[in-house]
């Protein structure tokens, strides 16, 4: 491993985290491994079983929640995770990253009361890292095989949880992804420190017990078409994310050292899992002693700030044109980042980038916000004449995604999209409008969360197995 890279994860791994602002959860955290059975009992315990599950309405995956909570106050820890593992085929990974305090835990009644919330997520990964140690995930076996094949393309959370499920149905499941790894943003876009990447290697494992086969470095729209796909198999699912970064057009925009947030986030990971990776080496992706400025206010945003500051950035900022409380990020990742000494730059707006081929700095125009637009969100407009200017060696563009032209790419014109180019689908069964293709995750959503992605995952195994079945009971549509 070089210097460079050996710094990066010691400096990752030990930076020390204040989290003053959330105590009952930094007491669970600390003493995890130590006390940790006593300690997600007694939180589990403060669970009033209210007689709405306020917790579970506020959850994608509608997990029993107060039911595992219970069990895990009684010690019954094999029969909370059986519960927690019904309705998600992934809740350690849930567990640690959900926004918890807009889903679940923002709901929690004791939370409401101003009690402080039960520590669901938490609980919920403390449960299923123990199954994981004791043994008790096991690969998925079906009651009897079935001949039909399901072509899945994007082995993101998407893709893994419609696999796994397909598979307990007795499906035979081929993922196919353009990365060298099985994840999609799990391993590529969301950072180490929120997600270890042993968690996501785990799950991989466990879907290649359960004998998914997995075809990795394959792109489809390169190496196939979405017709030679589908002529290899029963039903294809598409569960391919978004991926085109949104771009600001200001001048300067193309100075070097100006770059997108998933280039920067996706060395930075590749780096934590041991690769090479130029970009980092040169410095070109690499925060290392840089003036860093994020542009953007959501939790990839975070993100890259986060990062920032572990790869030993000399100062971060993150611009962002509205003001704290219209932020789209979690609360919770805002709190983090400037526990960690991230400086926000509220209303503020880039207006030009400075330098001659290498950035120096950003000057910004300072906003107000005016009047709710359609989204109900108020605009951000500008003050005439006051501008600031700040001083940056690397500048990271976190300003969103969106999706890619798939019918071009996959050579299926008929493929329809919405407005925003999004798959459409029949939320009713997750299939588009062509036969037998089925799509989940951010490609039907937009840029969304990994408990989004699971839950379409879910739909679509659903949707797969009753359109196959209709398909054996109706001859004439399997001839044609
Ligand atoms: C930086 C960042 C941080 C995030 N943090 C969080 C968080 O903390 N919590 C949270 O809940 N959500 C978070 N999200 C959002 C979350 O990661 C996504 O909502 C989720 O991963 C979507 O899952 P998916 O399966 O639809 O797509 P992805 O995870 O994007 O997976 C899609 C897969 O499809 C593959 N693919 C694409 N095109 C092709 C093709 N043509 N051929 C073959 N393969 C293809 C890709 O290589 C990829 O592996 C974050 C997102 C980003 C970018
Ligand atoms: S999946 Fe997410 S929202 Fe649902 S209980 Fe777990 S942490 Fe909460």
């Amino acid at each position: 491993m070089s210097d460079a890279m050996l710094k990066f994860v010691t400096v990752g791994q030990t930076m020390p985290r204040k989290r003053s602002a959330d105590v009952r959860r930094d007491d669970f955290d600390e003493i995890y491994d130590e006390f940790a059975e006593e300690k997600a009992a007694e939180q589990a315990s403060r669970c009033s079983q209210c007689g709405i599950p306020y917790c579970q309405i506020h959850c994608p995956l509608q997990n029993n929640i107060p039911d595992w909570l219970m069990l895990t106050a009684e010690g019954r820890l094999e029969e909370a995770y059986e519960a927690a593992s019904a309705t998600n085929n992934m809740p350690e990974i849930c567990g640690r990253i959900c926004p918890q305090d807009r889903l679940c835990e923002g709901n929690c009644v004791i939370e409401q009361a101003g009690h402080g919330t039960v520590t669901i997520g938490s609980i919920e990964k403390y449960i299923t890292d123990t199954a994981w140690e004791r043994g008790w995930v096991k690969p998925a076996v079906p009651m009897h095989e079935r001949s039909e094949t399901i072509g899945i393309i994007g082995a993101g959370p998407g893709g893994m949880a419609a696999a796994e499920e397909l598979r307990r149905k007795g499906f035979q499941v081929t993922i196919y992804d353009r990365y060298d790894r099985v994840g999609g943003l799990l391993v590529y876009g969301i950072p180490n420190f929120k997600l270890e990447k042993e968690v996501v290697a785990r799950r991989e494992q466990l879907l290649r017990d359960a004998k998914v086969k997995f075809k990795l470095n394959f792109e489809v729209g390169r190496d196939a078409s979405l017709a030679e796909l589908r002529q290899k198999h029963d039903a294809v699912l598409i569960a391919t994310g978004v991926y085109k970064d949104r771009d600001i057009t200001v001048p300067g925009v193309g100075m070097q050292n100006i770059v997108p947030a998933l280039s920067y986030l996706v060395a930075s990971n590749r780096v934590c899992l041991g690769d090479s990776v130029p970009e980092f080496e040169s410095g070109d992706l690499n925060a290392d002693g840089k003036h860093v400025v994020v542009i953007g206010g959501g939790d990839t945003a975070m993100d890259c700030v986060r990062t920032a500051v572990r790869q030993g950035a000399r100062s971060v900022k993150c611009l962002y044109r509205r003001d704290r409380g219209n932020m789209p990020g979690s609360v919770r990742e805002v709190q983090h980042a400037e526990e960690e000494g991230i400086e926000f730059v509220w209303l503020s707006s880039p207006e030009a980038f400075l330098g001659e081929t290498t950035v120096q700095g950003v000057r910004t125009q300072i906003m107000r916000l005016g009047l709710p637009d359609a989204s109900g969100r108020q605009s951000p407009q500008p003050i005439e004449g006051a501008v600031v200017t700040h001083d940056a060696s690397l500048v990271i563009k976190a300003l969103g995604f969106d999706p890619e032209d798939l019918p071009t790419l996959f050579g299926e014109p008929d493929l329809p999209v919405t407005g925003w180019g999004t798959l459409r689908v029949d939320w009713g069964n997750m299939m588009t409008g062509v036969d037998g293709v089925f799509a989940a995750g951010d490609i039907v959503r937009g840029a969304s969360l990994v408990v989004w992605a699971i839950r379409d995952g879910f739909d679509a195994a659903d949707g797969i197995h009753a359109y196959l079945e209709s398909r054996q009971r109706d001859p004439l549509s399997m001839a044609s």
